[in-house]
């Protein structure tokens, strides 16, 4: 008969469950418990304090998402245990206390089965302590092995995501906000949905707020970072997006005078008794940080997109040494920000005396440098609609001399900003436009590419994320010809709003 012990089946039992770690104090009856984990493979740290211990095994469970055990002698271990456990619930951390306890008299309840249960609970829903108490006979009784039955692995906690009508509310609340700002909390770096979150932030430029333990989701030094200005930040904010903070004393709970008492918050935990805790969300998603984002950023896709969207994707894609040449209004402030330079003399914009229609100019000089000097550097040149437009016929010119240089026309409908085709078609029914048409706007959807390959470039009309990195990236690979983009974003898209004046007066 293969004889196990029931240290040995803990041991084991914890190992299949992917446990690595154990801290503890050992003590009868627990001291075989520590030594059969060694045997296992788990690595075990012993400490001073069972509080130090359970300190040590929640963190292991934050930054890995799999429990660790504190292993604990009844009574007095437990108790200075319960300093860690009370910690990782509050702080939503998953962690196994193991307490050995005296020896069974009648109530044993065959605790080995609840191995996988205790992994579980530990890790599902919202993360947390959970605790085993082991009979101290147990610990050295002995059993055959061939009677013993492990439970499989508990896999990863299930991820859900959010109502569908919730997300497209909160995106008109976000795509509504005048002053909109993002809170990373320390559930956003459990969840390790740092890609999604820092998609969100560049697709938006939203600007963002760490929380304590939600630093580093995103660095401390990018540029939408507004850690420097938190409390502007927060009373300023119309629009809140919290990704898995809690509206606590840590963020003064929600309140007045540090938050607006007009904000909107639209919260995303996975925990449905936190939504709105504190403050009312106007928009409440049930689910897990990475998927909600998902969800949010798929629908934003669907939609036109803005001046960030638009250069997010172009930054991607831009070789860092290329020139950049850019000019317009919120196209070259947008694009300071967002489009960065590596070298010197690589950027050429409006200038001192800020002059629109330069940019054709200044690429047509910097591509002649580059053919002279046989350099493989390529110049792209950022233009608004509206810049684009003093200087526009000089595309003949690049492509008389077969210069490479990439137009991308950032198309908003205007100067600063714009109306849609159906807005436009409106006014022309109400009479006169010479008294109607707002002086910022241009003809909507004007096809600036067919000016690029009516002289034999390479011309794109783009609506669409997709649309704007495959023409991108084709602009990219041919060396041989210039090419135009034109991007049609969304006309409304105007961070600074200079245009609500003429906008309300028509509305109204
Ligand atoms: P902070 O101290 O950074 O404000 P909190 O501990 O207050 O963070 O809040 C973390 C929140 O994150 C908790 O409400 C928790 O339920 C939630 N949370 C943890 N993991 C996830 C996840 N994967 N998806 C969504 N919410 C999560
Ligand atoms: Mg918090």
């Amino acid at each position: 008969m293969d004889e196990v012990t029931g240290a040995q089946l803990i041991a084991e039992a914890l190992k299949s469950q992917n446990v690595e770690y154990m801290f503890g104090i050992v003590g009868v009856p627990i001291i075989e418990v520590a030594m059969a984990a060694q045997a296992a493979g788990i690595k075990y740290v012993g400490m001073r304090n069972e509080q130090a211990a359970c300190y040590a095994a929640s963190a292991i469970g934050y930054l890995t998402g799999r429990p660790a055990v504190c292993l604990v002698v009844s009574g007095p271990g437990l108790i200075h245990a319960l300093g860690g456990m009370a910690n990782a619930n509050m702080n939503c951390w998953p962690v196994i206390v193991i307490g050995g306890s005296s020896d069974r008299n009648q109530e044993t309840t065959g605790a080995f089965q609840e191995f996988p249960q205790a992994v579980r609970s530990s890790i599902y829903g919202r993360p947390g302590a959970t605790y085993i108490d082991i009979a101290g006979d147990m610990v050295n009784a002995k059993i055959d092995r061939a009677s013993v039955r492990f439970v499989s692995c508990c896999p990863a906690p299930p991820v859900s995501q959010a109502d569908s009508r919730e997300i497209t509310q909160a995106v008109r609340l976000l795509r509504a906000a005048q002053r909109p700002l993002i809170i990373i909390g320390k559930g956003a770096a459990y969840a390790r949905a740092e890609k999604e979150v820092r998609e969100l932030v560049e697709v938006t430029g939203i600007p963002f707020l760490p929380t304590p333990m939600g630093k580093g989701v995103l660095s401390d030094d990018h540029p939408n970072c507004v850690a420097a200005a938190r409390s502007r930040a927060l009373l300023q904010a119309d629009v809140i997006v919290l990704l898995g903070a809690r509206l606590n004393w840590i963020l003064h709970f929600g309140f007045p005078p540090r938050f607006s008492p007009h904000v909107k918050i639209i919260q995303v935990d996975l925990c449905a008794e936190e939504l709105s805790n504190n403050v009312r969300a106007a928009s409440a998603l049930l689910g897990d940080i990475g998927a909600v984002v998902r969800q949010s950023l798929a629908l934003q896709s669907t939609l036109p997109m803005n001046y960030y969207t638009a250069f997010h994707h172009i930054s991607e894609l831009l070789p860092k040494d290329c020139i950049i040449v850019s000019e317009g209004a919120n196209t070259m402030d947008i694009g300071r920000t967002m489009l960065l330079n590596y070298l010197p003399r690589h950027r050429l914009d409006a200038g001192t005396f800020g002059t629109m229609g330069v940019g054709p100019g200044f690429a047509i000089a910097a591509a002649v440098l580059e053919q002279t000097q046989k350099s493989a550097q390529r110049v792209v040149c950022i233009e608004g609609d509206s810049a684009f437009g003093f200087s526009g016929m000089e595309v003949e010119t690049m492509c008389r001399y077969k210069l490479p240089i990439i137009i991308i026309v950032i198309n908003n409908n205007g100067i600063y900003s714009g109306v849609d085709p159906k807005t436009w078609k409106e006014m022309e029914k109400m009479g006169d436009m010479t008294t109607i048409a707002p002086p910022v706007t241009l003809l909507p959807e004007a096809q600036y590419e067919q000016v690029m390959s009516a002289f034999g470039g390479r011309g794109y009309l783009v609506r669409t994320v997709e649309e704007l990195r495959s023409a991108l990236q084709e602009s990219l690979d041919n060396t041989q010809m210039p090419s135009l983009l034109n991007v049609l974003i969304d006309p409304a898209s105007d961070p600074f709003k200079y245009h609500l004046a003429t906008k309300n007066n028509w509305e109204n």
